[in-house]
This record gives structure tokens, sequence and C-alpha cells, in this order.
């Protein structure tokens, strides 16, 4: 896609999930912090949640470009959902109810990557973008190096773990993975990195917060915030819609 000029702050969202109430409190805390110019979405706008409609017309209100999520294609029935689990099946089935000709469009209508200046978007990995995660636990050292042999920018953004990390890759070829420092300097960077960014409407790593980062293009850094946000507005809505329980306890733990 196109390049990067001037001074620009893009805030890098993943894994909203249908949680509008997670949603509305990173945007507000995005916006205390300063103008920005752009939000690159990872994908998975819905599922889980109480309100896909609502998220993905929010979304649409921002300037922004997103990638698709398994979640965003089997709502629409673009992916199968025989290897999705009995409770994301069900969200899943409720979800395919809500959504207008509009939402389906427009989760039809999403690419599963793109790139802007330095940076390659992808919901899942660069070599299976829709599907695969991109977690130490789930692949080899084989794995991983495929994976940055399936980019050809300097960074690669991620989202479907839920989880924040870095893997970084060294000129040698070697990698390691780590945590999200809150600040990532990017000029200073010999490294090639992927970066999730952690998740919105659902964190799994242990911190029930939104999580979520800023790309400041001037300063070539990322800085990355957690959000409390009001869980039990969310989990009241799940309630009310019958969402299956473990989704609607596990919002509390983050995991
Ligand atoms: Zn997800």
């Amino acid at each position: 896609m196109d390049g990067i000029v001037g001074v620009m702050r893009y805030a890098i969202l993943a894994d909203i999930h249908s949680n509008l109430v997670a949603f509305q409190a990173v945007l507000r805390d995005m916006e205390d912090k300063g103008k920005v110019d752009e939000i690159w979405c990872l994908g998975d706008v819905v599922g889980y949640g109480p309100e896909p409609h609502a998220c993905i017309e929010l979304l649409r209100q921002y300037e922004h470009i997103c990638v698709a999520g398994n979640h965003d294609w089997a709502a629409i029935g673009k992916l199968d959902i025989s290897d999705f689990n009995p409770y994301a099946t069900q969200a899943i089935l409720w979800t395919r109810k809500q959504l207008g000709a509009g939402d389906v469009d427009y989760l039809q209508n999403l690419p599963q990557r793109t790139k802007k200046g330095d940076f390659t978007l992808v919901h899942g990995s660069p070599r299976y973008p829709i599907w695969e995660y991109l977690e130490p636990g789930w692949l080899t050292t084989e794995d991983v190096e495929d994976n940055f042999n399936r980019f050809d920018t300097k960074f690669c953004l991620v989202g479907h773990s839920h989880k924040p990390i870095i893997f970084q890759q060294d000129s040698s070829g070697r990698y390691f993975v780590g945590g999200i420092p809150s600040e990532i300097k990017l000029s200073s960077q010999n490294n090639r990195l992927i970066i999730n960014p952690g998740g919105v409407g659902q964190p799994r790593d242990g911190d029930p917060r939104a999580s979520y980062a800023i790309y400041d293009s001037d300063a070539q850094i990322v800085y990355h915030y957690r959000v409390n946000y009001d869980i039990n507005a969310t989990q009241q809505k799940m309630l009310e819609y019958n969402l299956p329980l473990p989704l609607i306890e596990r919002l509390s733990y983050g995991y």
C-alpha cells in the first residue's frame, strides 16, 4: 500500500472481538494521548463478544486499514468453523445473526495482508495470515524462521494470540522472543521484528486490561499501552445474549 509521509501517528489495534466497551476505552485513551492519523487494525473485529455490529460501525468512523481475522471470515461463512471450539462456534453463530448487509460486505472485503511503509500487517502470521498463531509454544524454530522469510518489510504486525509479544531476528538469522517493553525504539533497531500489540477485546496474557500500541513515525517509536475498561458492562451484555459462560468469565482474568 502507500508509504508514510510526514509526521504520522498510528494506533495499532488487534482482536477487538465485539467488545465495544473495551474498544471505546482504547479509543478514549488513544485520543487523550494526541492526534492519531489512522488506525491499523489487525483483524478479529468480531467474534466472542456482544456487540459485533457496533464495533464494525465505530471502526468505520475512523480513518483506518484493517486485515481479515479468522473470526471475521467465520462470521460471514467465508471460513469453515469445524475447527472452532464449541464456545467460539456458538458465539460465531450468534454473531452471524447480528450483522447487517453493510457489515457482511465490509468483512467480505478485508484483505489477508497489507503493507504500510516499513510494516506488513496480518492477523495470524506472515505465512498463514488467517490461522497460524505466532506463539513460542506452538511453533518450532523452523516455523518462526520461515515466517521471517514470508514478509519483505523490516517489521511485521500480528494479532490472533491476544498476547503482547515481540519476535526479533538478528542479522545472522537467529531469533529470540520476549515481552513488549513500553517503548520499542525502531530507529536504532538492527533486528527485524514481528510485533503483537496484544488484544483489545479479550486479552489472554493474564492481564485483563485492553492492550494496544501507538506508532509515532517521527520519533520512530512504538508505544505499548494497557487500558482499564468496564469489564462488568461487557459481561452483563454477554449474559443478556446468552453467550457462553466461559467466554464471559475469561474476561475477568485476561486469559
Ligand atoms: Zn482473536
